[in-house]
């Protein structure tokens, strides 16, 4: 099954995709996490992307389809793919559906993480991440069972985006409703678009999203 999260910063996409490639053994490609690779390696393409980033603004869309390109055939999205913050523009969708086809492959649903955004900003600020095994946390939601110690891997070392902050947030929240929700429309058109209420618990949310998978 192939799918796409979409949702505005925060709405719990990556969360979201991480439990699904758990559970159902399928691919988690992220834009985000892929361009914060190339950052860290200081791969040209993650020079090219940083300032934007720490902006908050959106990246070339031809860099990110081709990063997605080289990924979606790859073996271990053999069980299938959920696209987590990719497509963000109505020209990534099209780029995506003329990919897919080359590639033998189509979507099943496109799942819509409604939330307020009120919540978002409260979210996002809270985040951090192990740096070691890149296990996600919040300050208030969900923070280590011992405070600096990683519950999954001992690891005592902890990351914050650059990006994660009130002010970028303002920036990023626009990008959305002006750059990426136009796409809502474009998969509806298709019967393809699906919401599910972000705003209950991850489990719940877990649960809606199951719902829509069957
Ligand atoms: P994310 O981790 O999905 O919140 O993405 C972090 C940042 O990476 C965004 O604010 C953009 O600067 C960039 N980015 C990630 N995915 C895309 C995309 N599909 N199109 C354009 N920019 C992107």
């Amino acid at each position: 099954m192939n799918i796409i999260l979409i949702g505005p910063p925060g709405a719990g996409k990556g969360t979201q995709a991480k439990f699904l490639e758990e559970k159902r053994g399928m691919c988690q490609l992220s834009t985000g996490d892929m361009l914060r690779a190339a950052i860290k390696n200081q791969d040209p393409l993650g020079m090219e992307a940083k300032s934007l980033m720490d902006a908050g603004k959106l990246v070339p869309d031809d860099l990110v389809v081709r990063m997605i390109e080289a990924r979606i055939s790859g073996p271990e999205c053999g069980n299938g793919f959920i696209l987590d913050g990719f497509p963000r523009t109505v020209p990534q969708a099209e780029a995506l559906d003329a990919m897919l086809a080359r590639h033998g492959k189509h979507l099943h649903a496109v799942i819509e993480l409604v939330v307020d955004d009120a919540a978002l900003v409260e979210r996002v600020s809270g985040r951090y991440t192990c740096a070691k095994c890149g296990a996600g946390y919040h300050d208030k939601f969900k923070p280590t069972a011992k405070a600096g110690v990683c519950d999954v891997c001992g690891g005592t070392e902890f990351t914050r985006r650059a990006d994660d902050n009130a002010e970028t947030m303002k920036t990023r929240l626009k990008a959305f409703y002006d750059q990426t929700a136009p796409i809502l429309p474009y998969y509806k058109a298709k019967g393809l678009l699906r919401q599910v209420d972000g705003m209950s618990a991850m489990t719940e949310v877990t649960a809606g999203i199951e719902a829509v998978l069957g």
